[in-house]
């Protein structure tokens, strides 16, 4: 099976115990069902303290382990985790191997990212004003048959990220021109949804579309109130969001910002394949990336990248809650979304 992922993945290590914002400190951590099974099956007294720990989540439908003082029960004083020290990295939950890596399955192909609220891999997509870029390789495991959409919404989506790549414009014209090829789109994939048939529109749609008179107001600051509105996982989120609001938007490096915008169409433009809803995606990552700019301007674009990624990347429930919005909420129109970007 083919598998792409960011072209700096390589370069990733974890900062384990010199991490300043440590994904074991203040993320639940839920346990995958060999791990659980494993922890409750032995008689050592790192199996008891697990066990001692475990709670069932019935919201996860799985355990997880109750956090003390917010801290990983198995956090040591060095910031290290004591289970991979005792019985070696494969013994800690699955969650723990696998983050910061998100990872979706589209049958033919497996896509990876390293999600930007991790210091370590934040730092790497912030480390360089190259183009973002992206690394194929195989795996060896096989495939299934992908979804027929695929074929054409994988070029669709590498003339997107082209757009945004494109860097002869600004990037709030490369933006809107992003949008307005989503909007198109999605009207090729209801189409085909409605007559069954493939969406092979997506190969030729133009990018441009008549829009009225635009709406006077953009998207701020309704952007920063709806992220506010969301479930909350740090409890200083809502602070910052309403600082932000308070403070002119600090022009960023667009290099920079381009890198962001990529990498949020690139965790998830492709998820429209399940349904249907690209512009939903076009203006999610819009929206974020625009986001991140204003509230660069309170804590740096590095940490306003981190903060939005651990708020609405690691809460599905979030991110489809932002989708919903711009489906029902006039203040995210497609012509506010574009007004933002004109000014
Ligand atoms: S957040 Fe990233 S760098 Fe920090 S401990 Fe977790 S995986 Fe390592």
């Amino acid at each position: 099976m083919l598998l792409r992922t960011l072209d700096y993945e390589e370069a990733f290590h974890c900062l384990a115990g010199d991490c300043p914002h440590s994904c074991c400190v203040g993320w639940e951590v839920v346990l995958d069902d060999t791990h659980a099974e494993r922890y409750l099956a032995g008689d050592d007294p790192l199996n008891r303290r697990a066990a001692e720990a475990m709670v069932y989540d019935e919201g996860e439908d799985a355990f997880s382990l109750l956090l003390r003082g917010g801290r990983c029960p198995f956090l040591d004083a060095e910031n290290l985790c004591e289970l991979h020290r005792a019985w070696g990295p494969e013994a800690t939950p699955l969650i723990c191997q696998t983050h910061p890596r998100f990872t979706e399955d589209y049958g033919a192909f497996c896509e990876r990212a390293l999600s930007a609220a991790c210091p370590a891999a934040n730092a790497l997509l912030l480390g360089s004003r190259e183009p973002l870029g992206f690394r194929e390789s195989e795996t060896g495991e096989p495939g299934e048959e992908g979804d027929p959409w695929l074929p054409f919404l994988l070029p669709f989506r590498r003339r997107l990220f082209a757009v945004l790549q494109d860097r002869s414009r600004p990037l709030r014209a490369r933006l809107e021109e992003f949008l307005i090829l989503c909007l198109l789109g999605d009207s090729v994939l209801a189409d085909a949804e409605r007559e069954g048939g493939a969406p092979e529109g997506l190969l030729t749609v133009s990018g441009s579309v008549t829009v009225g008179d635009l709406p006077e107001e953009g998207i701020f600051p309704a952007g920063l109130r709806l992220l506010a509105s969301l479930e909350v996982l740090e409890p200083d989120w809502p602070e910052l969001l309403r600082a932000a609001g308070t403070v002119e938007a600090a022009p960023q490096d667009e290099a920079l910002l381009e890198r962001v915008a990529v990498y949020f169409a690139y965790r998830s433009i492709l998820k429209c394949v399940n349904d249907g809803d690209l512009l939903g995606r076009g203006l999610y990552t819009v929206l974020l990336t625009l986001a991140a700019e204003r509230i660069a301007a309170v804590c740096g674009l590095s940490e306003a990248l981190r903060r939005l990624s651990r708020e609405v990347e690691h809460d599905q429930e979030n991110g489809e809650a932002l989708l919903s919005a711009f489906r029902k909420d006039a203040d995210f129109s497609v012509g506010r979304f574009l007004r933002e970007l004109r000014g």
